[in-house]
């Protein structure tokens, strides 16, 4: 049998059968996918294939397979081990929500995510919410983010959560795909959730009593199917994705508004800081890259943000 990841514990999944029907499952032997080393070998929202076994007159799905994953979105931990851990697969779309003011949300924050989006090939869709709280000089600054990141092919949406306003666009976009709601604690997740599905209980679906020992009280991700045809990944507690490990030389391919020029750059290895004859930054002179995306791309290959990435991306 066929069936998505709903939720994971760490031992035990909530797999959603084919059938519809939930079925509590667990991995047989060691789980190694390809590429990663993480302490999770299956996420929410992986495909796999199960069988069930009856036990004790208790019927439960046991894992043995998963499929290729279209992406996937980690979490490195802070600590010394510095382990991964999959957050979530094959998850259709980002919103990334975006207030100018309680709280601010910077560029280099934005740019930094949409980095690694790239890097995973995660669609993101841009919200900026709380329209209806600006005054003319906050309306000023998301008309100018807009700007730069229209520009450059994101899809960008003001949203008012709290008066509804444009919330039946973030529901056509999620149509018949899953999706995950990022963004500063603050920005209006949960309101906004809330005003896509008013009866959605985010209340954790429970796994069975008798699996319950060992059960970490980390919070974890999870699916739910909403009314209409869309599922979200409600991930507790998780303001951004973990940094893919990259190398200098390819941060430029994931800002697409430089691949765009990079060619015409003298050296084909340019980093595009003090180069001479460097196509990126003269389109940043003319104005045709923006100087703020250019300031993102520069504190990145620097490392600069390291400490504000593992201290903010988290709670
Ligand atoms: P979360 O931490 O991202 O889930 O943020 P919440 O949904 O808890 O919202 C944080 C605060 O912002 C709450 O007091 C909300 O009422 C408020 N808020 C959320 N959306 C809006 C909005 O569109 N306009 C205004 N004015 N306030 C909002
Ligand atoms: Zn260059």
């Amino acid at each position: 049998m066929t069936g998505i990841v709903y939720k994971s514990t760490g031992s035990w999944y909530l797999v959603k059968s084919n059938d519809g029907t939930f079925v509590e499952c667990r991995i047989k032997g060691k789980f190694r996918i390809e590429g990663i080393k993480s302490t999770n070998p299956i996420a929410v929202g992986d495909v796999v294939d199960f069988e069930m076994e009856t036990k004790n007159d208790t019927e439960t799905g046991v894992i043995h397979g998963i499929h290729e994953r279209k992406n996937y979105i980690i979490r490195k931990s802070v600590n010394l081990s510095k382990q991964t851990h999959i957050i979530a697969a094959n998850v259709d779309l980002v919103f990334l929500l975006i207030t100018i003011d309680n709280p601010p949300t910077f560029t280099s924050f934005i740019d930094r995510f949409l980095v690694t989006a790239e890097a995973y090939s995660v669609s993101v869709v841009l919200v900026f919410n709380k329209i209806d709280s600006y005054a003319l000089e906050q309306r000023a600054e998301v008309m100018y983010l807009k700007d730069i990141y229209e520009k450059i092919g994101y899809q960008c949406v003001e949203v008012s959560a709290t008066e509804g306003k444009n919330v039946s666009v973030i529901k056509e976009l999620m149509l018949g795909k899953t999706s995950m709601f990022i963004g500063h604690s603050g920005v209006g997740k949960s309101t906004l959730v809330n005003a896509i599905e008013p009866n959605l209980d985010l209340k954790t679906k429970e796994i069975s009593n008798q699996h319950k020992q060992g059960q970490h009280t980390t919070t974890f991700a999870e699916m739910f199917d909403l009314s209409f045809d869309a599922s979200i990944i409600d991930t507790p507690g998780i303001k951004g994705f973990g940094v893919v490990d990259m190398e200098k030389e390819e941060v430029d391919d994931y800002f697409p508004e430089f691949l765009a020029v990079k060619n015409n750059c003298k050296f084909n290895n340019c980093l595009h800081v003090e180069e001479p004859k460097c196509a990126v930054k003269e389109a940043v002179e003319n104005e045709e890259i923006s100087y703020s995306r250019y300031r993102s791309y520069l504190q990145i290959i620097a490392g600069e943000d390291e400490h504000y990435r593992t201290e903010s991306w988290e709670n």
